[in-house]
């Protein structure tokens, strides 16, 4: 359980689970800038515009549920992480957060990379423009034809993940007459999780290779044999949600650690460390992540000392934001069906999507937000829970939240902060039928990802 504790207010203690979000907020009206993206403005009159659009004229244009995602916010993010680190680093967007074909243009024309971590998410990345020297390759299990692809596209480096992959890389690039830039993903033995960090002797995880008992080092030696590859750093990606550079300061010190057994052993300085993404978002307003900045001269800093305490040159950086580009900046919009009060407990919202279109709450007990958009309210508040259409009483989207105790149905809610691991991971469970994602900048929206169809769905079902 993540998240962090909170005393309920009075009136709702006896229902209120511990670590609760706190008594409700003083204006249901407001929306908190912390959590809606950039161009969210609620007007005088009431009305929830993005984009400067009527959200209201927005569900009627697109249906709900539906994503909205602010290009204005979504590029602002990507130069404020570019500018944050510099010419001498490299910003990785990892694509699986979410990935499309407008994005991936955002991205190289905000001078960002981009990690990709299969064969769909290479093609999309491929089939957009991004030029392939800016693209990496993750994943702990890599097929022989997403490797093959990678190469002979020419990407800029694969993130070798386990023993058999080094080989399988050096063999498959040999055939091709190449030479693949390849970084050792190793684990520093750091275990991150948004508001504390452990850190471990070893790590029970199916990524990388273990610093611990000395099997980064053995990687290491045996990509240097290897004339297929050239060995150019050693990457760390400690975890997700986090929201202080502490864990990344071990992690940091253990890479540079090995990069020194490197050199003293090889006589080889490697001139690349990757130290991966796991930014945290505002997700409720309780939730005060760092700004890209902050992250940079903290990461920078740990990087610089420890490299001058273990005598090397301070190696090209890089990091691999995800959710805290997109994450901020879409929300998605539903439409209410049915409120069901339960006296004494709280109320049910159904909306009409749910898991299928947001699965981490019930995958990880995320917590979200959620406000009235179609119209303000002077109701009081109401102690809800949204939950979406699915078979399932795990269904839920934000377990605790005050809406307005008008709710009816009909009404619009959205819950902001979808932008990442939202559709990238929504599924048909029930055949539901995966929500739209609709670029919204300067009064324009712009379907970037069309809504599924029942045609979709039999398509597949060949009968
Ligand atoms: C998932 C992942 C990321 C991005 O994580 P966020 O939490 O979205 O920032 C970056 N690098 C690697 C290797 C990952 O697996």
């Amino acid at each position: 359980m993540s998240r962090s504790a909170h005393p309920a207010g009075p009136r709702y203690a006896d229902v209120l689970p511990e670590g609760h979000h706190p008594a409700p907020p003083a204006d249901l009206n407001a929306l908190d800038p912390r959590v809606w993206s950039r161009t969210v403005a609620r007007d005088a009159a009431g009305t929830v515009t993005v984009g400067g659009l009527d959200v209201g004229h927005l569900a009627e244009e697109f249906g709900t549920p539906a994503y909205f995602l602010d290009e204005d916010d979504f590029r602002a993010r990507c130069r404020a992480w570019r500018e944050a680190f510099g010419p001498d680093a490299d910003v990785f967007y990892a694509g699986k957060a979410f990935l499309s074909r407008a994005v991936v243009r955002w991205l190289a024309e905000e001078e960002l990379n981009l990690d990709v971590c299969s064969g769909g998410e290479l093609s999309t990345a491929l089939a957009a423009g991004m030029p392939a020297e800016r693209i990496a390759l993750h994943g702990n299990n890599k097929s022989t034809e997403e490797i093959t692809r990678a190469v002979e596209a020419g990407v800029g480096r694969i993130v070798v993940d386990s023993f058999q992959e080094i080989v399988r890389v050096a063999h498959i690039a040999q055939k091709a007459g190449k030479r693949q830039r390849v970084q050792i993903r190793v684990t520093v033995g750091v275990e991150a999780h948004t508001h504390e960090f452990i850190a471990t002797a070893h790590e029970d995880q199916k990524f990388g290779l273990p610093l611990a008992g000395g099997q980064a080092a053995e990687a290491v030696r045996r990509a240097l044999k290897l004339d297929g590859l050239e060995l150019v750093g050693v990457h760390s990606h400690i975890g997700s949600q986090i929201f202080d550079t502490s864990g990344f300061e071990v992690a940091a010190r253990r890479v540079v650690g090995l990069l020194a057994e490197v050199r003293d052993e090889h006589g080889v300085e490697l001139p690349e460390i990757d130290l991966g993404g796991g930014l945290g978002i505002a997700y409720t307003s309780e939730d005060d992540p760092r700004e890209p900045h902050e992250i940079a001269t903290a990461l920078r800093a740990i990087v610089e000392r420890e490299c001058a305490a273990a005598g090397l040159a301070v190696p090209r950086l890089s990091v691999e934001p995800g959710r805290a580009i997109v994450g901020p900046t879409a929300f998605t919009l539903y439409e209410v069906g049915t409120v069901k009060e339960l006296p004494g407990l709280r109320t049910y919202v159904s909306v009409d999507g749910g898991m299928s279109d947001n699965i981490r709450t019930a995958l990880y007990d995320a917590d979200y937000s959620v406000a009235l958009v179609s119209r303000t309210s002077t109701a009081e508040p109401m102690l809800s829970r949204v939950v979406g259409k699915h078979c399932e009483s795990g269904d839920i989207v934000v377990r605790d939240a005050f809406l307005p105790a008008d709710l009816a149905p009909g009404d619009l809610i959205a819950v902001p902060a979808t932008g990442a691991y939202c559709r990238s991971m929504a599924s048909n469970y029930n055949h539901a039928l995966r929500p739209p994602v609709v670029a919204v900048k300067d009064g324009t929206a712009r379907v970037i990802v069309r809504r599924e169809t029942e045609e979709d769905l039999l398509r597949l079902d060949v009968g």
